[in-house]
């Protein structure tokens, strides 16, 4: 079959998208739209309150990436009943969701606590499932045994903080983990079963754009089901925002443009069995330091990426053998 005068492909994600997309593997596996409700539960994290370190990664503000209903002031089921009321006004057609344990590293309390908040957000009618945002140290066999029992009864992910492949990068921005920690926890959350996704930033400093493109190889070595990435943008009151205004020669932030191009390069690395679930990150602009991508939005970011793969006639895992 041919578009224009270009052969249309099969993909092995099974649609005609150039790249393994996060809506259409969920319409696939549900058989319709899943809106994610993001939920910040009360957890608190490791790398803030000493355990691992205090003050926490150096680009981290929560609040730039909580919606603003999300407070753990209120119970696990206000928070969805309000994210499902926000999702349906804007989303006409969303029947199902997915509670999006998001804020700081929702593994990072008992056994009891997680299956008690868990549990809260499963009774609520339409969710089918559990996200679950950690890092890669706060999981342990007793976690995993739990949620390989829950993810028997519904569509589970645990999703990890990894950020950059590099043990380099992860000092520099005070992760308090090792790349080989993220390599451990996701091979034996994968090895149970349960859906395993990760998180990277592109552009941290002491990096070279040829290092960010390399994590494609290695991603692609991981067992991951999905990942979501995102440029990194400079957000006020962190502590990359008062190195940034020291050191800015130290920082090579993308522009949209470079990043349109980076990107385009880096899905063509990118194993095709992954699925995609983010380009880019936008916070908003109250918070950010500097321009950011001005009137860029992520929407809009997409439509170009995928305009840029067809115009060159390329799809995510083009360049690898698997
Ligand atoms: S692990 Fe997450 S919540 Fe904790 S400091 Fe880092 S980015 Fe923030």
């Amino acid at each position: 079959m041919t578009s224009g005068n270009r052969t249309k492909r099969e993909y092995p994600w099974g649609h005609d998208r150039r790249f393994n997309s996060y809506s259409s593997y969920f319409r696939q596996l549900f058989g319709a739209r899943v809106q994610k409700v993001s939920i910040d539960a009360g957890f608190t994290c490791p790398n803030r309150d000493g355990t691992k370190g205090r003050g926490g990664c150096t680009y981290c503000n929560n609040d730039a990436f909580n919606p603003s209903y999300c407070m753990p002031s209120k119970s696990v089921t206000q928070q969805i009943e309000e994210g499902v009321t926000f999702h349906k006004w804007r989303y006409k057609e969303a029947v199902s969701y997915l509670a999006y344990f998001q804020a700081y590293s929702n593994t990072y309390a008992s056994v009891e606590v997680m299956n008690s908040l868990y549990r809260e957000a499963l009774g609520y009618p339409g969710v089918v499932g559990l996200i679950i945002g950690t890092r890669p140290d706060c999981i342990d066999d007793e976690k995993l045994d739990f949620l390989q029992e829950l993810s028997s009864k519904c569509y589970l992910a645990v999703e990890y903080g990894i950020e950059s492949c590099y043990d380099k990068t992860l000092r520099r921005i005070n992760r308090g983990h090792t790349f080989d920690d993220a390599e451990k926890a996701v091979r034996s959350t994968a090895a149970r079963g349960i859906n395993t996704g990760a998180h990277f930033i592109f552009g941290l400093p002491g990096e070279t754009r040829e290092e960010m493109l390399e994590q494609a190889d290695i991603i692609s070595g991981l067992p991951l089901t999905t990942v979501k990435f995102h440029q990194l943008q400079i957000i006020k009151g962190t502590t990359m925002e008062m190195e940034f205004r020291q050191n800015p020669h130290d920082f090579e932030l993308f522009s949209w443009e470079e990043y349109l191009d980076f990107f385009v390069r880096f899905l063509e690395r990118l194993s095709p069995a992954i699925v995609v679930e983010r380009f880019t990150g936008e916070a908003p602009p109250r918070f950010l330091s500097g321009q950011g991508w001005g009137k860029k939005r992520t929407d809009q970011i997409v439509n170009l990426i995928e305009k840029r793969l067809e115009e060159l006639d390329t799809w995510q895992g083009r360049l690898t053998s698997k």
